[in-house]
């Protein structure tokens, strides 16, 4: 059944491999995905050890309900400390992978040490082999999954893997599942990179029992019906994520050059209508109805003919918003070679732009860019500094140890302009009329994040009875609600509850758009506990999973304070709090955050927490979720 999925762990120095059950009690206590990965990096990464060295410890992992046919149970996690921020990092992606490992009888690996030469994992039917990974290394993301199938001889294989940006150990690299299922965020193809692990490749045709196979099939019908009539569900199915672009960039929501403003003019042809044009359908998970992927062949330029899939939001921001270019074809090659070579595009654009405002400001010349015009709106150096990146050549090797590090070796005023939380990049959506959406990534576990906390309903205008009936399940709070984005009021909890939903759901293996995140009437915790119950057989309360949930958090939350997190690092750079919004509909132009409001905030979600004025989380809270003796003593 779907509960004796086991853990390994797998020593890459020894070659020692050894799998273990995961209690039931276990499963209670984090059920499994992010909540259980967040407690054996804790345990398994060695404290304040070099996130590229051998002690760091990297977890792959499929949630609680992956390997059974619930709705969109699609979801693998990446976790370990992160090479990019030095804290919490972990990564999420769809696909088909975590559904295979899970057939073949894990539900978590734990890698440690470092292998003396490239390998990659294979995992079939209960057993686990190392195996030389020599003539695959260097190889795309796309040629090392073709090249592993064809040497197992088995095209249904499943393969996650490390590109180029992995193995040249950016910081920012990603781990990637499928064509362009990418683990971004935080760097988890860095980590797998420096442990000299090209790829793990599963196949499983081992029985999952369900608790309760009738009803199971039943409410998966109610359960997909709930998802797929959301109006927001069937957009997505028509235009991916990119539907959002438009909409946010109409009303002053977009960061472009670099943040110097928020809005893009002229954006018509990197649209979602306009991109749709090249996309000649829609694919979708493992168990998923909503199919968001397109499949898109780039129409004209270099790159002509080349297939590939997505792009996302992200990536309108990454090769459009930020750096201020216009060109659809921009963003379906940026987002293709972020796809190819592995690595997190939301970086590449974020940092491309920061490089181009320095290089307007005169901070970096021609000479640190060997040649290359940096200029905003520069469509070709947008895309040469994807290879640059990711191949470490001349300002590319700079901008791949990061924002931070890339900062202080450029030196002069470069920090200033730097948009980032904890040494993340932010997302290029502009903030700075949404408090709410700033908090959540000034406190992002993470670094800063947009899938962390985002209460992204919040721009709905949703009459506050309505915020209410979300926000005060499970746990009754009758604070303040408003239905303004623009208020302070009652933010901090919107963000703490969309941050335990998010937990909850990563736990158990589910796409984060079949949850209340995009979409207010989505699945959440009531779903959940009979999701869970039909087929496992586990009894929990909306109560108990909000508790794995918090649990969750706050074992991140004790990670991040044991790396050296304190409270300064929950903060957003100045230009949100000092250079107000020029573009974008009246409500939204001259917005900025406003300091002593922000502080309050952050006081007010601290308690809502139960953490002290530092962030630290109290003796209290730390008993109530049965962490008082540290993680460590639960398994
Ligand atoms: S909604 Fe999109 S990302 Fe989520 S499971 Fe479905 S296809 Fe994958």
């Amino acid at each position: 059944m779907a509960l004796n999925r086991k853990i390994a762990y797998i020593d890459l120095t020894t070659g020692k491999i050894e799998a273990k059950p995961i209690p039931v009690k276990v499963r209670k206590l984090l059920l499994g995905g992010r909540g259980l990965d967040s407690y054996l990096v804790y345990n398994h990464a060695k404290p304040n050890c070099d996130p590229l060295g051998p002690d760091n410890a990297c977890v792959i992992s499929a949630g609680l309900l992956v390997g059974t046919l619930a709705s969109a149970t699609a979801r693998t996690h990446v976790a370990g400390k992160s090479p990019l921020t030095g804290f919490f990092g972990s990564c999420n992606m769809g696909g088909f992978f975590a559904p295979e490992m899970a057939w073949a009888g894990f539900h978590h690996l734990v890698l440690k040490g470092k292998a003396e030469k490239p390998v990659y994992l294979w995992v079939h039917d209960g057993e686990i082999e190392i195996r030389d990974a020599g003539n695959i290394w260097g190889r795309t993301v796309p040629e090392a999954q073709q090249a592993i199938r064809e040497e197992l001889g088995d095209e249904d294989i499943k393969v996650l893997t490390i590109g180029p940006a992995g193995e040249n150990l950016v910081r920012f690299a990603n781990v990637m599942t499928g064509v362009k299922n990418a683990g971004g965020r935080s760097g988890m193809g860095a980590l797998l990179g420096s442990k000299n692990v090209k790829a793990v490749a599963a196949r499983g045709t081992m029985d999952i029992k369900i608790a309760h196979p009738e009803e199971a099939l039943d409410y998966n019908k109610k359960f997909t019906d709930q998802v797929t009539s959301a109006k927001v569900s069937q957009t997505q199915g028509r235009l991916g994520t990119p539907f959002i672009w438009g909409s946010t960039n109409s009303w002053g929501g977009i960061r472009t050059n670099n943040f110097q403003y928020n809005q893009l003019e002229y954006a018509d042809d990197m649209e979602g209508e306009s991109i749709d044009e090249e996309v000649f359908g829609y694919a979708g998970c493992f168990a998923c109805q909503v199919h968001c992927r397109g499949r898109y062949i780039i129409p004209s330029g270099p790159y002509k003919g080349v297939y590939d899939e997505g792009p996302e939001y992200t990536a309108q921001g990454a090769f459009a918003g930020e750096p201020g270019c216009t060109s659809k074809e921009t963003v379906l090659v940026g987002n293709h070679l972020a796809n190819i070579y592995g690595m997190d595009l939301l970086e590449v654009g974020s940092l491309t732009s920061w490089a181009m405002e320095l290089y307007e400001k005169g901070i970096l010349t021609d000479e640190d860019t060997d040649g290359l015009d940096l200029s905003f709106g520069n469509d070709e150096a947008v895309i040469e500094m994807c290879h640059r990146i990711a191949y470490r050549k001349n300002i590319g090797d700079i901008l791949a140890e990061g924002g931070l590090r890339a900062a202080k070796k450029i030196g002069k005023d470069s920090i200033k302009y730097l948009i980032h939380v904890k040494g993340m990049s932010n997302l290029h959506s502009d903030e700075r009329a949404t408090p709410a959406l700033a908090l959540g990534i000034a406190t992002g576990s993470r670094g800063s994040d947009h899938l962390r906390s985002r209460p992204a309903i919040d721009l709905y205008h949703l009459p506050e009875p309505v915020l209410r009936k979300i926000y005060s399940q499970p746990v009754p709070y009758d604070g303040p609600l408003t239905s303004d984005y623009k208020d302070y009021e009652g933010k901090p909890w919107q963000v703490m509850w969309q941050e335990i939903c998010y937990d909850a759901v990563d736990c158990l293996g589910i796409c984060k758009y079949h949850t209340t995140f995009l979409g207010a009437t989505l699945p959440n915790f009531e779903e959940w506990t009979k999701v869970i119950y039909y087929n496992t057989g586990l009894e929990f309360t909306p109560l108990d999973i909000w508790t794995v949930g918090e649990r969750g958090y706050n074992i991140e939350r004790l990670f991040n304070i044991r790396e050296g997190l304190t409270r300064k690092d929950d903060w957003l750079v100045d230009r949100y709090f000092d250079e107000p919004t020029t573009r974008g509909t009246p409500a939204v132009q001259g917005r900025s955050i406003d300091r002593e409001k922000f502080k309050k905030m952050i006081d007010e979600y601290y308690q809502h927490h139960g953490w002290d004025e530092n962030g630290v989380p109290t003796p209290e809270t730390l008993s109530r979720l049965g962490l008082d003796k540290e993680p460590s003593h639960m398994l």
